[in-house]
């Protein structure tokens, strides 16, 4: 029953994760207009074809009113929460799985906004603030240890900004802050490296100077959390 309540809800948040990440790429607000519209007819999307992942697949990706297609990306977005608040609810425990299932859903955010429009939305850090306290009652122990991992990634951080300061943003800054927290020592040193290296490799491959960090800081942050709720 949990893994389907799960995989329900996870349609139902990554429904709602399609609006926000639409909205927020087009600089709209994210309540109005209050309803889904069609992007070529602008005729308001009925409830009964707003359902995740089966109106999808009941109206064949095609808009009711002017059979235009929608982007594949809606289904894949709904599908991917599903499946991974899924994951977590076979993988862990109750507790666990829902500080996985804020985790991921600011990871998308980030992922997908700062990849288009190089800009962090501030609910997603606020996301990670959530479970940074939520995880303390997760794990009591060394709790204090989390403000030295805090300090010292932030440190460094800054150094890396006076030394590079077209790379990284402001918001690199309040994403990466939350994760060194949850993350507590010697993990969040692990994590800095990580993205670090994925963001050089992939500007390397991309040849491109300026590349997002905040991606690839949520990404790593992520799936180093995986890790360590399963063998810390
Ligand atoms: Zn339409």
């Amino acid at each position: 029953m949990w893994y389907v309540l799960n995989f329900i809800l996870g349609a139902i948040f990554g429904s709602f994760l399609n609006v926000i990440l639409f909205r927020s790429v087009e600089g709209l607000k994210i309540n109005d207009p209050p309803r889904s519209f069609c992007l070529n007819c602008k005729v308001s999307i009925k409830w009964y074809d707003n359902i995740p992942i089966l109106s999808y697949i009941l109206l064949g990706g095609k808009c009711r009113n002017c059979k235009t297609k929608i982007p594949i990306r809606y289904f894949l977005v709904e599908l991917l929460i599903a499946f991974s608040f899924t994951f977590h609810s076979l993988l862990f425990a109750k507790f666990e799985c829902i500080l996985l299932n804020i985790f991921i859903f600011s990871t998308v955010v980030v992922a997908y906004v700062d990849f288009k429009i190089m800009m962090i939305p501030d609910f997603s850090w606020w996301l990670l603030w959530i479970v940074s306290v939520l995880d303390l009652f997760r794990d009591t122990r060394f709790w204090y240890l989390r403000f030295v991992s805090l300090f010292i990634v932030l440190s460094i951080f800054l150094i890396l900004k006076k030394i590079y300061v077209e790379g990284l943003g402001e918001g690199d800054i309040y994403l990466i802050t939350p994760i060194a927290f949850i993350l507590n020592l010697p993990l969040s040193i692990y994590h800095l490296l990580l993205s670090s290296i994925l963001a050089l490799i992939f500007s390397l491959v991309n040849k491109k100077k300026i590349v997002p960090f905040g991606p690839f800081i949520s990404i790593s942050g992520y799936v180093l959390y995986v890790f360590m709720l399963k063998y810390f």
